[in-house]
Parts: C-alpha cells; structure tokens; sequence
C-alpha cells in the first residue's frame, strides 16, 4: 500500500494521524489499496500495470471499476505478486495483461484463478527482438505505437461487452472515441519527429522499449539492455552504446522512469552526448506528475526526445 505509506510519513500531518492510521488500515484489511471500494457494486477489472488501466478506463467510463495490480513506478517485467495482490485478483471479475511475454510473473499468477483474463495485445503485428537473450522474441512494448493501442482498444472493447452486455453499446462508442484521440497522438507524434535531420535520427534508451515508436516515427533504436531483466547493463552493452553514440555523434541519450540511469550516465561520461531527459513507458507518472495519462505519456517522451537531440542546434 505505497500510497498509504507516503501519505503516513508526511511530517506535516499531525494529530490527525491517529485516527486516520486506524480507518485507513481497516480499509487496507477489506479493499487492498483502494479505500473507495467499499460501496462499489461495479464489476472490478484488474490490469497488470498503470498504462493498460489508463487505456482500460477510457473504454470503461463509468460502469466498471478498473485497477492496475503494479502500482506507479513498479518494475512490471519482474514483478514479484503479493499476497494482497493474489486476493485482489481472485476476487476481480476479469484481468487484462498485455501478453508477448511483457509480464513474466503472469502465468503462474493466474494458475489456479477462476478469474477470466484476456490478452489486450492480441492481433497486435510484434516486431522481435534481435539482440541478447530474448534474440527472435517479440518486443512486448507494443503500446508504444498509439496505432497499436487502437488494437488493445478493440481487445478490450470486446473484454468489457462480454463482461457486461448491458453497457455494450456504450464500450463501443467510448472505444471508437478514444481511438480517435490515439489517431491524433499518432499524427502528432510523426509529425513532430519528422523534423529531425537525417543524421540525428538516433533515439539511444536504457532498455529496448521503442522499437514500436521507433518504426512509426522513422527513427534508428539503440539501447543498452533488449528487455528489464534482473542482470542489467553488461560492460560489453555500455561499450556497445558508447561506440555507437561516438560513431553516429548522438547529441542526447534517455532512460526511462522504471530503471536506473547509472549505465547511461556512464555513456553520457564517455562521450559528447547529454541526458536527454526521463522517458515513460513501463509506467505512468503519479497523478500530479508529468504522465498521469497513457496519451501525456507519448506527448511527453515525442517532446522529450525532440526537445533533446535539438538542442545543439
Ligand atoms: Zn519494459
């Protein structure tokens, strides 16, 4: 209950505490994390992480009660379930992963759940990866294309009618609108990208995750590791990364939000390249941070990216 924690660790929150430790525990004890349950008859639908309920929610509106299992800034390709979590989920109507192996605890997780729960992914074209361990793999980070999302819309789409027929017609239309708003984040996000020289096309990034929007945007990947794993960053990947950013003179590198940037700072000590900045993808922000949304979170790393590898000129 990460939430609650920070909320219990404020300095500035004094005597007020006392009682509010004790209800909000009650509240932990009966409803997880979420103390807003208690009196909410909608269906629960579980997600694996923040973008998908992000994504969830907007096909969902009003009528279903949608929850990420991983909370804001968790490592979602390793994650480890709690036993709060396994509770959550048993209890859940139906759970939406993302599939091409993104969740590596998900299979056992669900082993034994009378739980439906469906692939969003599904019907998405995987790019694989071609380097590392996971060589001839599909690149799980599919979401990255607002194309692609238009497919997970469909998935979900579809989840939600089956779920509750009632509210089918109004899936349909919360799908259709909200692919709308992905055609537009595409569009932009293209565009944008479309001004960067020729030689400057590199987008350098800690983990494989922008394959999907590297293909869209026409941009060249290079990352230091394919996929969040427990053993990160070789010496041989970070010299990998720095001959390829001295040889192609890449102004700016990134990481992103879930990962350490020690191995790319280390390029950045290598070479003339910057830190770009902050990219999102595994998570959103908090809800008061730069990415509370999945739409902010691909307007924010399309801003980042442009605004770092042109700054030199
Ligand atoms: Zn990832």
């Amino acid at each position: 209950m990460p939430r609650n924690s920070r909320f219990f660790s404020r300095r500035s929150l004094p005597l007020l505490a006392a009682s509010v430790l004790a209800l909000s525990l009650a509240g932990c004890a009966t409803s997880g994390e979420n103390d807003a349950g208690a009196d909410d008859e909608r269906p629960v639908v579980l997600t694996t992480f923040t973008v998908l309920a992000d994504i969830a929610e907007n096909v969902a509106g009003d009528n279903l009660r949608v929850e990420s299992i991983t909370k804001v800034g968790a490592e979602i390709h390793g994650y480890e379930p709690t036993p709060g979590d396994i509770r959550r989920a048993s209890e859940a109507d139906l759970i939406l992963d993302n599939g091409m192996n993104l969740e590596a605890w998900f299979g056992q997780f669900v082993e034994g759940m009378d739980v439906p729960h469906v692939v969003v992914s599904e019907g998405v074209e995987a790019i694989d990866i071609t380097e590392d361990a996971y060589a001839g793999m599909p690149n799980p980070h599919a979401w990255m294309s607002p194309v692609n999302v238009q497919i997970y819309v469909d998935n979900m789409v579809d989840a939600f009618s089956d779920l509750d027929p009632d509210n089918a017609s109004e899936y349909e239309a919360n799908g259709e609108a909200y692919k709308a708003e992905l055609q537009t984040v595409q569009d932009e996000l293209v565009d944008e990208l479309s001004v960067l020289p020729d030689n400057q096309r590199a987008l350098v990034t800690c983990e494989g995750a922008f394959s999907y929007l590297a293909r869209d945007a026409g941009l060249t990947e290079k990352y230091i590791w394919a996929v969040n794993a427990e053993q990160q960053a070789t010496p041989q990947q970070i010299t990998s990364a720095i001959e390829f950013v001295r040889d192609n003179d890449v102004p700016a590198v990134f990481c992103e939000s879930t990962v350490s940037d020690a191995p790319m700072q280390q390029v950045v000590e290598a070479t003339d390249a910057e830190f770009g900045g902050v990219l999102y993808v595994d998570s959103l922000s908090e809800a008061d941070g730069p990415v509370p949304t999945y739409l902010e979170l691909i307007r924010h790393d399309a801003t980042t990216i442009i605004d770092a590898l042109t700054a030199r000129n």
